[in-house]
């Protein structure tokens, strides 16, 4: 039996002073194209995951953010077709700069409980009841 590697992903819930999370549209051409998800990323060798989820923010959003301020919430795991997916979710309410949508397709923001209604990766879906469950469901 072969057991597949494990891909550490990390992902923020920035959560504005609503308390709306901004998602991101996966763009055309990459895999699972047009689903909804966490901004974030694959953790590269040599990172912490804190640090990692920074970079992936800046080339993402262009936006800054202190990796003090990234707090650890939940984590959810997935099978991919070569890899198993372990993706640790982080809110944040502190940055700096306006988010933009640089690398997705697009980018929206919405209470916790209106993110039950989009189609996500396998991954960000169990992601959504800890977001309600800690920013409240209205
Ligand atoms: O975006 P990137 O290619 O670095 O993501 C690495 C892997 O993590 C991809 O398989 C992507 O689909 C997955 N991912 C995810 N949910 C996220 C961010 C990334 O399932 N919020």
């Amino acid at each position: 039996m072969t057991s597949s590697p494990v891909l550490l992903v990390v992902a923020a819930a920035l959560v504005d002073a609503a308390g709306r999370v901004l998602v991101q549209q996966r763009p055309e051409g990459r895999a699972m194209a047009g689903l909804w998800e966490f901004p974030g990323g694959k953790v590269e060798p040599g990172e912490t995951p804190e640090a990692a989820l920074v970079r992936e923010l800046a080339e993402e959003l262009g936006i800054a953010v202190a990796p003090g301020d990234c707090r650890p919430l939940t984590f959810a795991s997935a099978g991919l077709d070569r890899a198993h997916l372990l993706l640790l979710l982080y809110t944040i309410d502190h940055w700096q700069g306006t988010p933009a949508a640089i690398e997705a397709a697009g980018m929206a923001w919405h209470r916790p409980a209106a993110l039950r209604g989009l189609a996500m990766p396998p991954a960000d879906v169990p992601l959504v009841e800890a977001l309600v469950a800690q920013l409240g469901d209205d």
